[in-house]
């Protein structure tokens, strides 16, 4: 079923959503285009600049899974890979009877793009500027109050929570990026584990598994400290098994397409393992020993071999480069001017790009530290 999915892949592929910055236009049209014989689409209720919040369900199981997406404006992967889903559902070909499976044993709930505000500003927060995903107790965004009443009124047995992450996240033991890292969310301090979150485990144990045979090295897990605010943690407290999933990275796939085609695998996968019960062979070792996810593992650039002159005295380092984005979770504007990250020993640290000043000398090196803020002067010497 596997390499099926991934052979017919572009047949399920949502064409008319390609870019990483799709905006609210983007999902109507997607949505109007949906068969509605085949889908029942709701407005679930509008976000603070009244735009519409959708709920597209099909499938008539006994099994519900609810999936949202895009709660975070600037992360359109879960989106896509949505819609990549209900496209596959529709479609007609050797893999029938494994959809007719799926759609008679779960009746699926789709939330694509929970943050349209967010999405059209391209931004994380709402158009509050709240971030929702920290908003799951206060409930002050009215898309937080609608995820919120649907997953108290659904009371699904699956939540899947989609966001994308930063591409400087690997797994540890491991010289890749982190093309996709997953999580099951704790819901009190001491991290309990009760059944339903062993659930969410062990269904993630057997994504990385079957992970490994196409995207090996590249796939982590998530540091699991309750956090009393966000909604995975509270979904997964209400008696939801609830499945954190981000689209990480593929060096040089740089609009995240081949990570996509991935996340769409994975998710069509982890519904057939929960209709089969195929998770039930995994056990918990399997989730923990899954590599954890690294932030920051990666930067953009290692300028190697830099002789800086200070204080008449030489001396040669390396210094590592990132795009100014290190504090996305923070409420800023982020300029894609590069800053200087570290200098040092640069042994274990990984970057897109080495670029060796062997030959180079930088003058002046006093203030250094003091431009730390802009590191274009560094290109200069490349
Ligand atoms: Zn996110």
């Amino acid at each position: 079923m596997i390499n099926q999915l991934l052979q017919n892949y572009n047949n399920y592929k949502e064409q008319n959503l390609i870019e990483l910055t799709i905006k609210y236009a983007d999902i109507e049209r997607v949505v109007s285009k949906l068969n509605a014989d085949f889908f029942e689409i709701t407005v679930l209720g509008k976000s603070f600049e009244d735009r519409n919040i959708y709920q597209i369900k099909v499938g008539e199981g006994k099994t519900k899974i609810l999936l949202w997406s895009q709660m975070h404006g600037n992360e359109a992967v879960g989106t896509m890979a949505i819609f990549d889903i209900l496209n596959f559902f529709v479609a007609d070909d050797e893999l029938n009877s494994y959809r007719q499976k799926l759609l008679k044993n779960c009746t699926f709930y789709f939330v694509p793009m929970l943050n349209p505000d967010g999405a059209e500003k391209k931004t994380r927060r709402n158009a509050q500027s709240i971030d929702l995903n920290r908003d799951a107790l206060k409930l002050t965004a009215p898309e937080s109050i609608i995820l919120n009443e649907i997953a108290d009124e659904i009371m699904p047995e699956f939540g899947f929570n989609l966001h994308d992450q930063e591409i400087y996240y690997g797994p540890e033991n491991s010289n890749k990026t982190s093309a996709l890292s997953f999580l099951a969310p704790a819901f009190d301090y001491p991290k309990t584990i009760n059944e339903k979150r062993t659930k969410s485990m062990l269904v993630i144990a057997d994504i990385f598994r079957m992970l490994q045979n196409y995207i090996p090295n590249q796939v982590a897990k998530y540091n699991d400290s309750f956090m009393p605010n966000a909604f995975g943690d509270n979904i997964q407290k209400k008696g939801i098994s609830t499945i954190l999933v981000e689209a990480g990275y593929i060096l040089g796939n740089e609009h995240r397409q081949e990570v996509r085609k991935y996340y769409f695998l994975s998710l069509v996968y982890a519904f057939y393992s929960i209709v089969e019960q195929n998770f039930k062979k995994f056990v918990l070792k399997d989730y923990n020993d899954i590599p954890m996810n690294v932030k920051l593992k990666f930067c953009d650039y290692i300028f190697k071999n830099v002789t800086i002159k200070q204080n008449n005295k030489e001396f040669t380092t390396d210094i590592s480069v990132i795009r100014n984005i290190l504090d996305s979770e923070k409420f800023t504007d982020y300029e894609d001017d590069f800053i200087i990250w570290d200098i040092g020993d640069m042994q274990n640290k990984f970057a897109f790009e080495i670029i060796d000043l062997k030959w180079k000398k930088i003058e002046n090196g006093n203030n250094i530290v003091e431009r730390l803020k802009k590191a274009d002067f560094l290109f200069k010497y490349r």
